[in-house]
C-alpha cells in the first residue's frame, strides 16, 4: 500500500493572482520565454510573479537527464534558439529587475552542454541593463571544464550549481549526475574568484548528518552560499518524500552552517535557489 504524508500547515501558499502576476504571465508568453518556475511546478510562482519577478529558463523546456525529483519532461530537446539570450535580455529590461536569476535545462546533447547559450544571455543582459546583477544556475556540463570556463569568463555576479541531495541519494534521484564533479564544478567556480552557490532539497530520505557532511564539502570547494529547503513530490510517479522538515529544523542548519564559515545560509520549508535570491547576496556581493 502506498503512504502518502499529509503536508504540514507550514507549506500552505496562496494562489497565483493579481496584477504583477499577470504582467508577468503575459511577458513570459509574448516573449516565448520558459520559467523554471511554471516548468517545476515551484511553489512560490504566485509570490514570485505577484513580485514582478520570475527565473528564466533556457535552452528549452525538455532536459536530457530524468532526475526522480523533477518536474521538468525529460526527453530529446529540439534545437535552442540563439535569439533566445535578446529575449531574456529584454524581458530583464521590461520588469525592470536588479537581480536577474538564469537557469536551464541540462542539454547534454550540446557539444558545450549550452555553456556559450548562456555566456551570451549574460553579455545580452548587460548590454541592455548594465545595472542588473545577474545570477546563473547551472548544469554540470558533464565535467567538462573548457565549457564551465566560457561561463564564468561572463563573470556572472553568481555562478551556482546544486548539489541537490547528499550522495547516497544520487543514484535514486539524480541517476546521472555525479556528487564529486558537482563538487568539482563549484570549486572551479570558486577558484575563478566567482561567488559559488549550491542548494539542498530536504526530505528525499537523507540524515541529519548527510546534510552536515555536504555542507562541509561545498564549504572545502570554496562555496560560501547555500539554499536549503524542503522537497516536494511534483506528482505521484516523482520520488516520494520521506519527511516534512520542519521550519525550526531549518533555521538550525542555516546558523549551524553560517557558523561552519558560510556567508549565507537561506533556509525554509519554501527555500528555491531563485527565492528571494536578490536578498539573499544582500550586502555580501
Ligand atoms: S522561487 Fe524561483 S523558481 Fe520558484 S517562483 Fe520564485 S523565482 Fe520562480
Amino acid at each position: 500500500m502506498k503512504i502518502t504524508i499529509r503536508k504540514p500547515p507550514w507549506l500552505k501558499v496562496s494562489l497565483p493572482s493579481g496584477e504583477g502576476f499577470a504582467r508577468v504571465r503575459e511577458l513570459i508568453r509574448s516573449q516565448d520565454l520558459h520559467t523554471v518556475c511554471h516548468s517545476a511546478r515551484c511553489p512560490n510562482l504566485g509570490e514570485c510573479w505577484g513580485n514582478s519577478t520570475a527565473t528564466f529558463m533556457i535552452l528549452g523546456d525538455v532536459c536530457t537527464r530524468n532526475c526522480t525529483f523533477c518536474a521538468v519532461d525529460g526527453g530529446v530537446p529540439l534545437a535552442f534558439d540563439q535569439n533566445e539570450p535578446d529575449r531574456v535580455a529584454n524581458s530583464v529590461k521590461l520588469l525592470e529587475l536588479k537581480y536577474a536569476v538564469i537557469t536551464s535545462v541540462t542539454r547534454d546533447d550540446l557539444s558545450d552542454g549550452g555553456a556559450e547559450h548562456f555566456a551570451a544571455t549574460v553579455r545580452a543582459i548587460r548590454k541592455t541593463s548594465p545595472h542588473c546583477r545577474i545570477e546563473l544556475l547551472i548544469p554540470d556540463f558533464q565535467g567538462d571544464a573548457e565549457a564551465l570556463q566560457r561561463v564564468i569568463e561572463a563573470a556572472p555576479d553568481v555562478l551556482g550549481h546544486n548539489l541537490e541531495t547528499a550522495p547516497s541519494l544520487y543514484s535514486k534521484v539524480r541517476p546521472q549526475a555525479d556528487y564529486r564533479r558537482s563538487l568539482e564544478v563549484l570549486g572551479m567556480i570558486a577558484e575563478a574568484g566567482l561567488r559559488a552557490k549550491t542548494g539542498l532539497m530536504l526530505g528525499l530520505g537523507e540524515t541529519q548528518t548527510e546534510i552536515y557532511n555536504v555542507m562541509r564539502d561545498a564549504l572545502d570547494a570554496g562555496c560560501r552560499l547555500m539554499t536549503l529547503g524542503q522537497y516536494l513530490q511534483p506528482t505521484g510517479k516523482h520520488y516520494p518524500v520521506a519527511r516534512y522538515v520542519h521550519p525550526d529544523e531549518f533555521k538550525e542548519y542555516a546558523r549551524s552552517g553560517e557558523e561552519m564559515g558560510f556567508d549565507h545560509i537561506e533556509a525554509g520549508p519554501l527555500v528555491r535557489s531563485s527565492y528571494k535570491a536578490h536578498e539573499q547576496v544582500e550586502g555580501i556581493i
